[in-house]
């Protein structure tokens, strides 16, 4: 395992973190609960082999309760990371509530890494600064019960960046960054810069990227599987100190533990000679849809931009059964209509607003003869 500076906190940090979002489940009276056994088996042996952070959510079910517990004996060695949500608050004490209440899940004393889930730079604006939940945060930081405070965002890039500017609190983010998306590369390296560490969840595209060898093809042989060349892939990156896979069989674990110990990242040749297979593709293959949505929304509810994607996710990256899945889920609920490409009329009105001018018409009637 490779160890890499954690911001200014003075920690070595593992390259690989255990994100405990996706643990093993198991069936028990018609009710699909996690396998806590197997689940505390997995997170041993990635301990075993030198994995020193963990992260759990307060959102992520019974997780915080097993990785309490898979803890009880190791919790010196390894970093615990949880989240908290702070999107639903009004008054500042509940915050401290639910920081009582996650101790006591866990089963801890003290939380490392206190993370603030999923915030926008409009929930750090109006709860964060306004509720002054990072003063209480403070105090829980004088008092022990946490050692430092975090945040993830799925925000745009350029609104992580106003966080970024205003939280000189925060000693770590978690972003999303891989292959397929990596629009947060400025973001990261202003966190690099500022001396916040930069932890990676989604490095191998929520799984999405297991599915395909094609880019391993366009690697020539210089990597084995798709998994170890997106790890490596965030890992090359020199802003990022962990990367977080959520990892649910033994496999998984000795497979990323062996990508995250390869101290050589990819060489600029090989980067660029990836980034040039991916550019070929996209130019032969990409529609080139940049989910503005000014198209949106369809008076009958095709979901142009999410279907666009799908279809690029099949040409490009050869995610061709990943994208007819999710193609196949798209459908309306009661409160946002979704359909897919069958359901267009052809009235044209999308149309005149792409500012790509995207035969749209056209090229939902290909998606829906490909993915449907
Ligand atoms: S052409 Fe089809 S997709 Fe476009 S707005 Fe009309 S119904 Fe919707
Ligand atoms: S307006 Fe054009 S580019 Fe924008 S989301 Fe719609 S199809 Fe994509």
């Amino acid at each position: 395992m490779q160890y890499r500076d954690f911001g200014r906190t003075g920690i070595k940090m593992s390259a690989l973190g255990f994100g405990a979002m996706r643990l093993p489940h198991e069936e028990k009276d018609g009710v699909s609960r996690i396998n806590t056994e197997e689940s505390i088996r997995i997170i041993h042996r990635s301990f075993e082999l030198g994995v020193n952070y963990i992260d759990t959510a307060f959102g992520y079910g019974e997780s915080e309760i097993v990785v309490g517990k898979a803890l009880r004996k190791w919790k010196k060695r390894i970093y615990l990371s949880t989240k908290v949500p702070v999107w639903n608050m009004e008054k500042r004490k509940e915050f401290r509530q639910k920081l009582e209440e996650q101790l006591g899940r866990l089963g801890v004393s003290s939380i490392d890494f206190y993370h603030l889930h999923g915030i926008s730079y409009e929930i750090f604006e109006n709860k964060v600064k306004k509720l002054k939940l990072h003063k209480e945060a403070m105090k829980a930081m004088d008092e022990g019960l946490i050692k430092h405070l975090s945040f993830s965002s799925h925000d745009k890039p350029s609104m992580i960046m106003k966080i970024l500017e205003e939280g000189d609190f925060f000693s770590s983010m978690l972003c999303q960054y891989n292959l397929l998306d990596r629009a947060n590369e400025d973001a990261m390296e202003a966190a690099y810069r500022k001396g916040i560490a930069v932890v990676v969840m989604g490095p191998v595209g929520g799984g999405r990227l297991t599915s395909s060898d094609l880019l391993v093809r366009g690697m020539k042989g210089n990597v084995r599987t798709t998994p170890e060349l997106a790890l490596r892939f965030v890992l090359s990156n020199p802003w990022v100190s962990v990367a977080i896979s959520g990892m649910n069989t033994m496999e998984m674990v000795e497979e990323n533990v062996r990508a995250a110990s390869i101290r050589r990242p990819l060489t600029k040749a090989q980067l660029s000679s990836l980034e040039e297979f991916i550019r070929e593709r996209k130019s032969k293959k990409e529609i080139p849809c940049t989910s503005c949505e000014y198209c949106m929304p369809c008076p009958r509810g095709v979901a142009i931009p999410q279907i666009f994607q799908l279809m690029n996710y099949a040409t490009v990256y050869g995610l061709k059964e990943l994208a007819r899945s999710r193609y196949g889920k798209i459908a309306s609920t009661d409160k946002v209509k979704r359909e897919k490409a069958d359901s267009c009329v052809e009235c044209g009105a999308c149309e005149k607003k792409c500012p790509q001018k995207i035969g749209i018409i056209r090229e939902l009637r290909k998606c829906h003869k490909s993915l449907g």
